[in-house]
């Protein structure tokens, strides 16, 4: 997602290489063989940054370069009271709302201008241009989540990573302002996925279902289903009628190229559509053409 920005503000002047590719959990990515010489080539390095690298390998490395620049850093620096803190931590899968991605952008900007002046009006314009068009989908996506009723409107998926898209696009009027909206979001599995559930973190997933009756789980692209396959069993078994919805949503990586979610804003409306056409699936909109081939694996439960 930091690419995909960069690449846009950078426009023809900037040659960008995603470090972290493909469906790879940015959490935990460790350096490989050729990366080295990628980071030590680049001029500049740009990294989402709050904690998400927190790779071994990866996290010192890009805290002492001076090269790198941490955006979601940056962002909570110039304007503080924005993030979301889950147990203390600082929540730093801050792309899931567009309007507070929206806000690296002119620290990519100034960063791009101060290493390549004489192109500066270029990646100015460039920005300006992204914001403008990261600000209508803002929008797009909040009518969209708001087609759901709002007694349908709460979203569970593996981990922790939609607290941000719940905020910003599932919450019901008051809600962002006395807290609330929290209840809009659950995950089995925390900030980083991790694969492992206690018996505590299920009976709370299970409570939380019960308590708003929740229907649908929401695989995501780039974690196991393991967990909330586990906990459509113990839904089961407590006589919940749970399913799992038949397309992965995109959490922490964006889609394979060609696929629906192959840029940053298409990952974000996919999802938006994926969750509407399953919360809300009566409604009279296109939604049918992208769920085709639905449940192509056969894992519905
Ligand atoms: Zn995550």
């Amino acid at each position: 997602m930091v690419d995909d920005l960069v690449k846009q503000v950078g426009g023809e002047h900037v040659d960008a290489i995603p470090l972290i590719q493909g469906e790879l959990d940015p959490h935990s990515y460790e350096l490989v063989k050729g990366d080295d010489e990628k980071l030590s080539f680049a001029t500049l390095i740009f990294y989402s940054g709050l904690g998400l690298e927190h790779g071994a390998s990866l996290h010192p490395y890009l805290l002492k370069n001076p090269k790198a620049i941490s955006l979601g850093d940056l962002v909570d620096q110039e304007e503080r009271g924005l993030l979301i803190h889950v147990h203390g931590q600082k929540d730093p899968h801050i792309w899931m709302d567009i309007s507070l991605w929206a806000k690296t952008i002119p620290f990519i900007v100034r960063a791009l201008s101060a290493h390549d002046p004489s192109h500066a009006d270029d990646y100015q314009t460039n920005g300006e241009y992204l914001h403008k068009e990261m600000e209508r989908k803002h929008q797009e996506v909040k009518e969209t989540m708001h087609q759901i009723p709002v007694n349908k409107r709460y979203l569970v998926t593996s981990h922790d990573a939609f607290s941000y898209f719940a905020r910003a696009y599932l919450s019901a009027e008051g809600e962002v302002e006395s807290g609330e909206w929290k209840k809009r979001f659950a995950a089995p599995e925390g900030l980083a996925p991790e694969s492992q559930l206690s018996v505590t973190d299920i009976k709370a997933i299970i409570t939380h279902l019960k308590r708003y009756q929740i229907h649908w789980l929401f695989p995501e692209s780039n974690v196991s289903r393991d967990s909330i396959r586990k906990i459509v069993q113990a839904g089961k078994e407590e006589g919940l009628d749970l399913t799992i919805a038949c397309c992965p949503l995109y959490g922490d990586a964006m889609g394979q190229r060609g696929s629906e979610g192959d840029s940053y804003l298409k990952m974000i409306l996919w999802n938006a559509q994926t969750i509407l056409s399953h919360l809300h699936p009566n409604i009279e909109e296109p939604m049918a053409t992208i769920h085709s081939e639905s449940d192509p694996k056969g894992e519905k439960e």
